[in-house]
């Protein structure tokens, strides 16, 4: 996720932090890897809401933002619409916004799960803005070929999914304000 700019891939850390464990309901994981689908070979862009129990965050409904600047490594999704759509969807679903979800659609330069500077700067940008924890999925997307259903939920906390012509993987990072630490967090597959 990027707003207008160009990503380049940082590492967060060396080690994977993976005490914290988020589950993922499927049909949720359905919606993110459609929208990150429909946008190929460029990024997608999705609010989720949901609740949380102290340090746990539970993403329930995602949003896949429709209009927006779109680019392999890029998404520009800042207008009025945006705006109103969070108003809105805070209003009525009796639900907080809880963060975000976006691709990396894999290139000819291989893009990866890890947070480039532009998606750290956008994570620390919405904290300031909502609240703390907040948490930010990331889908790693690429071209395949089968027709064998791949689903797991691997060690190191990603959900690995191929299926029909796509391959993805899919890992979650939380940002803490107090600390201003973002560490990788254990995505558990719900189905
Ligand atoms: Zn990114």
């Amino acid at each position: 996720m990027a707003r207008g700019k160009k990503e380049r891939s940082i590492l967060i850390s060396e080690k994977a932090e993976l005490s914290i464990v988020v589950p993922i309901k499927l049909d949720l994981l359905a919606i993110l890897l459609g929208a990150s689908i429909e946008t190929f070979p460029n990024e997608s862009i999705s609010k989720l809401f949901g609740n949380r129990e102290g340090n746990i965050i539970y993403p329930i409904i995602a949003f896949p933002y429709q209009v927006a600047d779109r680019t392999r490594q890029s998404v520009d999704f800042e207008n009025d619409g945006a705006n109103d759509v969070n108003l809105y969807l805070r209003k009525f679903l009796g639900l907080k916004l809880m963060g975000d979800h976006h691709s990396h659609p894999y290139g000819r330069e291989g893009m990866s799960l890890e947070l480039s500077d532009e998606d750290i700067k956008d994570m620390r940008n919405s904290v300031n803005e909502f609240q703390t924890p907040y948490l930010s999925l990331v889908t790693a997307i690429r071209r395949y070929n089968t027709r064998e259903l791949r689903m797991v939920s691997t060690e190191n906390g990603e959900i690995v999914l191929a299926y029909g012509r796509y391959s993805t993987r899919t890992a979650g990072y939380q940002l803490n304000q107090k600390n201003g630490r973002i560490k990788r967090v254990k995505l558990r597959l719900e189905t």
